[in-house]
């Protein structure tokens, strides 16, 4: 019913009008502050170059690079680019520049296998990728070019006063297409439109004076980002931090020393870290080799932050506030978020519901709007919430429900001021520090080798990195084969966050009369036995 709605209880963020058109790069460009293009300050650091982009050059590559690409390429409005590199400068102007042009881009993770990348092309259908000089063989057999980013051809696209022609967006254009398996199958991509990225940004942007207590009132403050910028949170928070003109420290691969070296030198101030990073903080004596004091705020994201993890990291840092938000990739990211010291006092929630959000708790078997602290399905609605998955429509109505609720998949309750808790995961997504494994895509494969009978993945927990693909394997009669063996099949064909790290032989997997995996029972099997490593 009604009343079992809840509203975010922050202010309502006024939008451009929807049917403004309107381009993400425009939204953004117009809300970086005077002061940051006045005063030259740096917009973007590679810490391992410590080259640099002042926020004036930053906004001329933007131009020049879109400029460059019109007379050079046919790329036009609604073209999908493939965009296959791993973070240096260049990506912020590579992403703001196609969106310019009302290009869609479709950034795919630097270490995705080729088979991986087959389907993300199958899925979005490139006319053009940017890969760099390592990165552009895995899509060599692919039928459209490729412009390496890391080429000299590429950086004098850069290097002019150039404006481009003027592309007229529409805020429903699809700014990006970005990849989730959902709650159940394959990978899929995800559909978010100007519209969703302009709300999400705008939303953080109206709370930028409570926003900024966190930050000491600094006007341009220091982050760094350990996040790949091709994940949804990444991804937005570059964009963000960028809005807020923030200077912005990017590390290529992340190491936590690395990570605490780059935090000396450049006397970072905040980082949006995913939770495995927090519990490095809390339990590593590496921190004391390094002066941190320059750390006020930490943003964990993407995957769930123990409390006694947080509470830990709160004892070792009592000068650092570490706030918790949620989201997916379906929600084009953070959907909810503590704001300010005050709200970082919620240990163990991930905070409020974002601006101009509502949702909704159901019961998943009744299918009942339920109230304050029950526990239920999270369904969410509101301007960020995807289009739906390309080429999907099954996936998209299953997901998206035709009042426009996102069913999240995670089973979570509202305590009564609001706030928000995650229990579970309803859905049967592992992740692996915040990577998303889907454990479909796992199965496929082995189901494939000529050894193994049937198999099912299911998320087997681990202190570090929150979760590992485990593999329950049947074997076929006369077959030996090891659980090494088994590991290193798949490994030789995924992406290596995606590897299976544990391996129990089993005579059969347990399903239901429809022939689904029953996962919560294997994960049952997993805690009781001691399978082998
Ligand atoms: P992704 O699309 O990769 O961002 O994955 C989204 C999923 O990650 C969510 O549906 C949750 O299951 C999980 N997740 C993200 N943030 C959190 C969080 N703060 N706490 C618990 N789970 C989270």
């Amino acid at each position: 019913s009604h009343s079992r709605i809840f509203h975010s209880l922050r202010p309502n963020v006024p939008l451009p009008p929807p049917s403004l058109p309107l381009s993400l790069t425009e939204y953004v460009l117009s809300l970086i502050p005077a002061t940051a293009t006045e005063n030259n300050i740096t917009a973007v650091i590679d810490s391992t170059t410590d080259n640099r982009l002042t926020y004036p050059t930053f906004i001329r590559q933007i131009k020049a690079l879109a400029s460059s690409l019109q007379s050079h390429t046919s790329l036009s409005k609604g073209h999908v680019a493939l965009i296959l590199t791993p973070t240096s400068l260049h990506v912020p102007v590579l992403y703001f520049s196609l969106l310019l042009l009302g290009v869609t881009i479709a950034p795919a993770n630097p270490l995705s296998s080729q088979s991986e990348l087959t389907h993300i092309v199958h899925l979005t259908k490139p006319v053009i990728a940017f890969a760099t000089s390592s990165t552009a063989s895995k899509i060599s057999n692919l039928p459209f070019g490729t412009i390496i980013t890391d080429s000299p051809s590429f950086l004098s696209m850069l290097n002019s006063n150039s404006e481009p022609r003027r592309v007229e967006t529409s805020q429903s254009d699809t700014a990006a297409i970005l990849f989730s398996s959902g709650t159940t199958g394959r990978v899929k991509g995800v559909l978010l439109t100007h519209r969703n990225f302009i709300a999400l940004i705008g939303g953080f942007c109206s709370l930028k004076h409570v926003y900024d207590d966190g930050l000491a009132n600094e006007p341009h403050p220091v982050s760094l980002f350990p996040l790949p910028l091709f994940h949804v949170f990444g991804f937005f928070m570059m964009m963000r931090a960028m809005s807020m003109g923030e200077t912005l420290v990017f590390m290529e691969r992340f190491d936590f020393e690395g990570m605490l070296k780059i935090v000396e030198k450049y006397r970072v101030v905040y980082m949006p870290v995913s939770p495995p990073v927090v519990t490095a903080f809390a339990k590593s004596d590496l921190v004391k080799k390094y002066d941190l004091s320059s750390i006020r705020l930490l943003g964990s994201g993407g995957a769930p932050l123990g409390k006694e993890v947080a509470e830990s990291f709160k004892a070792k840092f009592p000068n650092v506030e570490i706030v918790q938000g949620y989201g997916l990739t379906e929600s084009g990211g953070g959907a909810s978020r503590m704001i300010g010291f005050d709200e970082a006092k919620h240990h163990g929630s991930v905070g409020l519901l974002a601006e101009n959000m509502e949702a909704k708790i159901v019961d998943p078997v009744t299918g009942e709007a339920l109230s304050p602290g029950q526990r239920g399905e999270l369904w969410i609605r509101g301007p960020t919430i995807m289009k739906g998955y390309i080429g999907d429509d099954k996936a998209t109505i299953e997901t998206l429900d035709s009042d426009g609720w996102l069913k999240t998949g995670d089973l979570c309750y509202f305590d009564s001021d609001g706030f928000l808790f995650i229990v579970d995961r309803l859905k049967e997504l592992i992740k692996y520090k915040a990577y998303q494994v889907p454990p479909a895509e796992l199965e496929l494969i082995l189901l494939t080798n000529p050894e193994i009978a049937d198999a099912a993945v299911v998320p087997y927990p681990d202190e570090d990195v929150g979760q590992i693909p485990m593999a329950f394997v049947v074997r076929k009669p006369g077959s030996n084969i090891t659980a090494a063996q088994v590991m290193e099949y798949v490994a030789k064909q995924v992406a290596p966050y995606k590897k299976i790290r544990r391996v129990s032989f089993v005579n059969s997997i347990p399903k239901s009369p429809s022939g689904k995996i029953l996962r919560r029972e294997l994960v049952a099997i997993a805690l009781n036995s001691g399978s082998s490593k």
